[in-house]
């Protein structure tokens, strides 16, 4: 059950809208989907740039024959990959965190188990 709530206090100060309780938790589940949409997304996009870092991997381990070929192109990947699922995970959560903040009742009371948001 939830409601639309309008207050002007800072989070500090939040207080349930309904009992009047201070025993407020911040939900957050936005900023967790977020995180985690937002790697897979990251490594997805990540995978996509590692056919890049293979081929510049393989470019320069050629210099040093067959296994350097081999080691270069498998660097590269495992970079791009990496590199694509750190930066997709911290848009997601930031993403996630402005859903929480503007869409979802973000906020939980724990004394009569009110949820509600704060515009
Ligand atoms: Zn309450």
């Amino acid at each position: 059950m939830t409601e639309e709530f309008i207050q002007t206090h800072s989070e500090s100060e939040l207080i349930c809208p309904r009992c009047g309780s201070v025993h407020i938790q911040k939900r957050n589940f936005g900023k967790k989907a977020g995180g985690t949409i937002g790697t897979v997304a990251g490594v997805t996009a990540g995978a996509a740039s590692a056919m890049g870092g293979a081929e510049l991997g393989a470019a320069v381990g050629a210099i040093g024959g067959p296994l350097g070929f081999a080691l270069g192109s498998l660097a590269g990947a495992i970079l791009g990959g990496l590199m694509g699922g750190a930066a997709g995970c911290s848009v997601g959560t930031s993403l996630g965190e402005v859903v929480d903040n503007k869409v979802l009742d973000n906020y939980h009371c724990t004394t009569c188990d009110f949820s509600f948001s704060v515009r």
